[in-house]
């Protein structure tokens, strides 16, 4: 099986720029990690996840380049990651650089991957939301840090959401509401679908709103992919599957 790709189509105007939002197909790592596992946290063997990550750059054109990640924890910090990181940096959700020949990762099993990017200083930045994270306001603190530590303003950014776990799927308890909308709660509008004791949560949608209240213009907000638990032939579902891998988005320039 090939590797899957997804790719924002309205970036293909920007030169130099390498993304995608992986699925699980074209790895080596057997289940309940088949097959493109490209975490080290999760108990997969570590020399296959090595050899995943090897055929992975090769197969976009990566190979001479570090795509740095993170120890992702669920919550809400950005990391700030230079020419001179090496390929795993620090605890963090999210990574950010302007070094044009640095990409950043972050991996997901239901969680929203999101991609970030400013076209002329060429900057770039990788989320990762589930719930605890979307209830932080992870997207806002890094259009927050873009701003603070780069000067980009919010009017400037590129934002992309890839595959994870839709309202279709995602059932979750009255608290976790309460939890986003002690934040959000204009954002939650929308985005929560009661049903008695619970209700379906769309966090690609509340983290959409989280963006356009912090000054990210819609029309340069991006969703992309299926659901992961309606699609675990093609991604990593956590919810569908309990223990799996997890899937890579990355983004960065080349040089
Ligand atoms: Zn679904």
């Amino acid at each position: 099986m090939d590797i899957l790709r997804l790719v924002v189509q309205q970036w293909d105007r920007f030169d130099g720029l390498v993304h995608g939002f992986l699925g699980r197909g074209g790895g080596r790592s057997q289940p309940p990690y088949a097959s493109l596992n490209l975490s080290y946290e999760n108990g997969d063997d570590t020399q296959t996840v090595t050899q995943n990550w090897c055929d992975l750059k090769l197969a976009v054109g990566l190979h001479d380049f570090n795509v740095v990640t993170a120890k992702q924890v669920h919550g809400d910090t950005i990391l700030r990651v230079s020419s001179g990181t090496g390929k795993r940096v620090g605890v963090g959700d999210g990574l950010m650089t302007d070094a044009t020949n640095v990409f950043v990762g972050v991996m997901a099993a239901d969680c929203v991957p999101l991609l970030f990017l400013e076209s002329e200083r060429r900057i770039v930045a990788a989320v990762h939301a589930g719930w605890r994270g979307t209830a932080a306001g992870i997207a806002a603190t890094a259009i927050a840090r873009l701003k603070e530590d780069y000067q980009i303003d919010p009017s400037a950014l590129h934002v992309a959401m890839g595959p994870s776990i839709g309202p279709c799927c995602y059932q979750v308890g009255l608290e976790v509401a309460e939890q986003i909308g002690a934040n959000w709660k204009e954002e939650m509008r929308g985005a929560w679908l009661p049903e008695g004791a619970k209700g379906r949560l769309d966090l690609r949608a509340i983290n959409d709103a989280q963006l356009v209240a912090v000054g990210v213009p819609r029309r340069q907000i991006q969703q992309l992919g299926l659901c992961t638990a309606c699609n675990v032939e093609k991604f990593f579902s956590y919810r569908k599957e309990g223990k799996t891998g997890s899937q890579l988005s990355f983004i960065g320039w080349l040089p």
